[in-house]
């Protein structure tokens, strides 16, 4: 085909799609996880931190099921076990048993606790029960001689927010606990928000090459893509450590990559700046040359230090593949659901190589998704749909036909139904390996899902051809 001819629609308009969505007054299929996943996540990515909910075990069995099948990795939940008799009388007891037989079991220096939809329900006060279990003369430690581990507590029940909300209340809860006060320090804070672990290593790279001390608050990199070990370890080294969540209150700064929650989710980096004065800065996750060029800028500016070469380089090349690969992109056509964080970064990037949105879902409500689309990419009307679920979206589907999905596991039914060829980005990944070692950060991440999205370009063309493309 020339380049000068009007590109067609890859995904086939002669099929019929499958899709029988119907108008519903309830959720099918979320287009998002549950609050307490993501405070799991978030707790895991401490060091020598166990997730524990208080809930029934039905919970904590459903959010490791998730992550492990995304990370590949064993993962320990524990849980208060609230079963009919706690529902009623109220769940205490089980709790101050669960928090006694972690610390004797894992000797954690702290237990992540968060609740679920049951507890909130009936309305447990789990503050108060932690003061009773700390309580220095009738508390756990002076009831059993054990040393209790530190004890924070997220609020998260998931009919109130998704996983990124709780993901971003759990790390607010350590931070709030733990940040102590002091002289200023030239680290920066980075709140990364829910990428892979791959991801979390290249921020790592980005920041020690522009020399810059910084911890990543929290980091799962280790922890969650360790290599094999001979013994089951309960609990694995890595994680942010606790000086490091200490010295938060005394960085520089604090970044937030994302950080679209829910209406009164709390944001660490907002608590460090109101609490302890740091400095804070929340901007989209660096996904395209805009929004990395955005980030590489501010570390730039907080260092003092030039660009490394090594980054520069990957700079160059990625500008080098927009060019390579603009043809096989142009005019191409996307739906992108997911986390809104994930969402914004992946509908830019697309802008910058010539795919149009046609829209952008998410299960994420917290309403600004829209107006921050609009600000990153003026003059582009990005039509949104918020709190979403996979009817709605493949209801969308069937009507816009695209020529790619962009998105989670989630959606793959949708693809399959629709023969629309679905993208994996952000989180689940459960039908594919390799979901921790994928990059979408930087100018690295960027390319790779540039290939990735060209190459699903190319190979729907190939497929659809009477003859095949052996050569593009
Ligand atoms: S009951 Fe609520 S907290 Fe438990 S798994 Fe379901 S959505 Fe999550």
């Amino acid at each position: 085909m020339s380049i000068t001819q009007a590109p067609k629609a890859l995904a086939d308009q002669t099929k019929v799609p499958r899709s029988t969505a119907t108008k519903s007054t309830s959720t099918t299929n979320a287009c998002r996880m549950c609050m307490p996943l993501g405070a799991c996540l978030a707790y895991v990515g401490f060091d020598a931190t166990v997730p524990f909910l208080h809930g029934s075990q039905g919970c904590a069995t459903y959010i490791r099921r998730y992550l492990i099948s995304h990370f590949a990795e064993p993962m320990d939940i524990a849980s208060s076990s609230v079963g009919e008799a706690a529902t009623v009388f109220g769940g205490e007891a089980n709790l101050r048993t669960g928090v006694t037989n972690v610390a004797r079991v894992y000797k954690p220096q702290m237990i992540g606790m968060a609740s679920t939809c049951l507890t909130e329900t009936i309305g447990e006060d789990v503050p108060g029960m932690i003061a009773r279990i700390t309580h220095p003369e009738t508390g756990l430690a002076a009831e059993t001689g054990q040393r209790v581990p530190n004890l924070v507590f997220a609020s998260t029940p998931s009919y109130a927010g998704t996983h990124a909300d709780g993901y971003h209340a759990a790390v607010a809860a350590v931070v709030k606990a733990h940040a102590q006060h002091g002289a200023e320090t030239d680290s920066v804070n980075i709140f990364p928000g829910i990428v892979s672990t791959a991801d979390l290593r290249h921020l790592h790279e980005i920041l020690d090459g522009y020399q810059l001390p910084h911890a990543l608050l929290p980091d799962y990199s280790v922890r969650l893509d360790g290599a094999t070990m001979a013994r089951y370890e309960k609990l694995p080294a890595g994680g942010t450590s606790h000086a490091e969540v200490a010295a938060s209150g005394r960085a520089l700064a604090s970044i937030t990559l994302g950080g679209l929650v829910t209406t009164g989710v709390e944001l660490a980096g907002d608590i460090l700046s109101t609490d302890f004065g740091v400095e804070h800065l929340r901007m989209p996750l660096p996904i395209g040359i805009r929004l990395t060029d955005t980030f590489t800028d501010r570390l730039a500016e907080l260092s003092g230090q030039k660009m490394p070469a090594w980054l520069d380089a990957e700079r160059g090349r990625l500008v080098d593949a927009y060019i390579d690969g603009h043809k096989y992109a142009a005019d191409r056509t996307a739906i992108v659901y997911g986390d809104e964080d994930l969402v914004l970064g992946v509908v830019s990037f697309l802008s910058e190589i010539g795919i149009r949105t046609v829209l952008a879902a998410t299960g994420g409500h917290s309403g600004r998704l829209a107006a921050e689309l609009a600000a990153v990419n003026p003059g582009r009307n990005i039509e949104v749909l918020d709190d979403s679920d996979f009817e709605q979206i493949e209801a969308a589907a069937s009507e816009l036909r695209p020529d790619l999905l962009i998105g989670h596991s989630k959606g793959y039914a949708t693809s399959r139904r629709l023969d629309i060829p679905l993208v994996r980005v952000g989180l689940p990944i459960h039908d594919r390996v390799g979901a921790q070692r994928l990059h979408h950060l930087g100018y690295r991440g960027t390319q790779e899902l540039f290939d990735r999205i060209i190459n699903t370009l190319i190979q729907v063309r190939q497929d659809e051809s009477a003859v095949g493309y052996s050569y593009m």
